[in-house]
């Protein structure tokens, strides 16, 4: 990186600038550091290219398709549980409120947030792990490239080029998540921030969602060390008779611990280290994150809502069902190309057959799946 950067160029990366002088931290991504789009696009007159990045993202068809994927729980357990939507949500706002406080740049954190997801199949992991098994033992599936293959070709928003044409650092930091091992240059801060913010908001949600659905109680997750805390923390301030009351106080309590943990310990390290801007702070370790108590503490939450949530004999069930609508459906749009729409059979001509039934599949929320399984299998 130059030691000083060329002065932006067009008022509104100038004004952007000023303000990211006055707020950011030296170690913060500069927008007008970006490398900028595949296909190059005058400036918008009054957002920056982060805040457009997160705007595209809100307005494409993926992002709104979020609300009929699963998280963990299917719809048909009602609807207070988190959809797919709701948790990108969180784990936007969380993110944020991390980010401002380390003073790191806000609008890439929440384009990168609101981005982490959008490549989930329907059926959450179930979903991922049977189009995986589809693609056979030389392909794999996996939703954090597949969120590339949206952002990059599928969605078609814009007459000039295909996908969204987001900005280099989003696509980048995207791409960190399906490749994380590189010895000597770690994601961006603000990506390593999104990271830790999902895995502690989905700690805190499974736990929730898990007791309000009766697949366990509050007693059995106090024999993990964090909800047992979490509970005695409440328990010293406030007597709470009504269980509702008393879990949603728990679960509180656990993204206060987990946020509180996480923004002190890095501030701390970033402190300590001192960076002089944001390609500096990709050397070294990763320093966003949970200290080591907290997480090992969420490494046994973790285990547990593995084995005692995630492989519920119910849940189980659910699983294998979705697991099979999908073999089906991928074998059964193989030998009859013509139930694709117009749009994936062009598609074929450039990925083949099998590939689009993948793309095409993992786009689907769960209920225009279930939809399509019905027409296509009507006796069952
Ligand atoms: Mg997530």
């Amino acid at each position: 990186m130059p030691a000083s950067p060329p002065a932006p160029s067009s008022p509104v990366l100038q004004s952007i600038a000023r303000r990211e002088e006055l707020l950011l931290a030296p170690y913060a991504f500069r927008s007008a550091d970006s490398r900028g789009r595949k296909h190059s696009e005058p400036e918008h007159p009054y957002r920056g290219p982060f805040q457009r990045d997160r705007d595209r993202i809100i307005h494409s068809a993926a992002f709104r398709r979020l609300s009929g994927k699963m998280q963990v729980f299917t719809g048909e357990r009602g609807d207070y549980h988190r959809t797919r939507l709701t948790h990108t949500q969180e784990v936007s706002s969380l993110a944020r409120t991390i980010g401002r406080a380390l003073r790191l740049n806000e609008d890439l954190v929440e384009a990168l947030a609101l981005l982490h997801d959008i490549g989930h199949p329907p059926y959450g992991h179930a979903g991922e792990d049977a189009l995986d098994d589809a693609l056979g033992p030389d392909e794999h599936f996996s939703h954090n490239r597949y969120a590339l293959t949206v952002v990059e070709e599928l969605e078609q928003r814009y007459p000039a080029f295909p996908g969204l044409n987001l900005s280099d650092e989003v696509l980048e930091s995207q791409r960190t998540r399906i490749d994380k091992v590189a010895p000597d240059r770690h994601p961006l801060l603000e990506a390593q921030l999104v990271d830790a913010a999902d895995s502690m908001t989905y700690d805190a949600h499974d736990t929730d969602d898990a007791i309000k659905l009766e697949l366990l109680t509050l007693d059995d997750l106090c024999e993990t060390a964090l909800v047992a805390e979490a509970l005695k923390h409440v328990r010293r301030r406030h007597v709470i008779g009504d269980p509702t009351l008393l879990r949603v106080a728990v679960v509180h309590q656990l993204i206060e611990r987990q946020v509180t943990d996480v923004l002190n310990r890095s501030a701390e390290a970033l402190a300590r280290a001192d960076f002089a801007n944001a390609e500096e702070a990709r050397m070294g370790e990763p320093l966003i994150g949970p200290g080591s108590e907290l997480a090992e503490q969420k490494l046994e939450l973790e285990r547990f809502l593995y084995a005692r949530v995630y492989r519920h004999p119910e849940l189980i069930a659910v699983r294998s069902r979705a697991q099979e609508r999908l073999h089906r459906m991928f074998e059964r749009y193989q030998q009859q190309p013509e139930l694709f729409p117009e749009k994936y059979r062009r598609r074929a001509e450039k990925v083949g057959v099998r590939q689009m039934a993948v793309d095409y599949l993992a786009g689907m929320t769960d209920r225009f799946c279930d939809d399509r399984y019905r027409e296509m299998f009507p006796d069952e």
